[in-house]
Order: structure tokens, then sequence, then C-alpha cells
């Protein structure tokens, strides 16, 4: 799938860059995803006039350790989709619904099947306890 679910496990305190950066830092981080973009969502393609910043993480189960691989700049439809349990909570499931079989080229069905993967991948790493966290990605900018 192009446009995916991103469930963060509930117990991942570290999940938002922005509580663990100095403003400056994610204000740099996050404009360098903008300037990558050119404008338009990593995701989708689509050209927007605003784009959002969105962490991406993997999960090693083995090691109970969440990876942060990429900072990418995605439109807020695409924004919403990636984060569909925030966006169920604020009734505005109906749009994400439709953008995520555009942007898949897929049917509601698909949809449902894609969410309940998804939830069952959420409810599996919601069974570590307490996430590492590996921020290696960060030394880019930092070495720079
Ligand atoms: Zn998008």
């Amino acid at each position: 799938m192009k446009l995916d679910f991103e469930l963060v496990p509930d117990s991942c305190w570290y999940s938002n860059l922005r509580s663990i950066l100095s403003r400056a830092q994610w204000d740099f981080i996050r404009k360098d995803a903008y300037a990558r973009a050119e404008g338009k969502c990593m995701i989708c393609g689509r050209k927007v006039a605003r784009l959002e910043a969105h962490e991406r993480w993997t999960y090693n189960m083995e090691t109970e350790t969440q990876i942060l691989t990429d900072v990418i700049a995605v439109c807020h439809l695409c924004h919403s989709v990636i984060h569909i349990g925030r966006t169920q909570l604020v009734g505005d499931e109906d749009r994400a619904i439709k953008h995520f079989c555009f942007v898949n080229k897929c049917t509601y069905a698909d949809y449902i099947k894609a969410l309940a993967r998804a939830n069952e991948l959420h409810r599996k790493r919601n069974e570590v306890s307490e996430w590492k966290l590996d921020l290696t990605y960060l030394k880019r900018y930092i070495e720079e």
C-alpha cells in the first residue's frame, strides 16, 4: 500500500519528536523534509499549500526497539489516514477513507481489511511494555 496506517504503540512516550527535541532542532528537521518534498506530498504526490511533517518508525519486536527511519512531508489528508485512530476520534474518517481508496486505487473492503491488519499489529506491539528508542537517524543532522 502506497498510503498505509502507522499506528504508534500506546507505550511509546517518545513517539513525537517535537517533545524530545528543542524547537530549533525540530524546525530544522521539519524544514529539511519540506525542502525535499518541493511542495508536493511525499506519499500521494499532490501539490498542496501546506505540508505537515510526519515521523516514520519501524518496530523491532525482538529487541523491543522503536527506530526512527525518516521524517517526511505529507498533506493533511495522508496524515489523517496515517493516524486513523485520532481521525476517527474527531469524526473525520469519511474523508480519510476516500483518500485512502483514491491513493491506493482500492475499494472500501480493502480499507477495512487494511485497518484490521493495522489494528492487529497495534495490539501485538502494545504487548511490549516499554519500547527502547533508536534515534540514529538524527545523526545525519548533527554530523553535517
Ligand atoms: Zn498526500
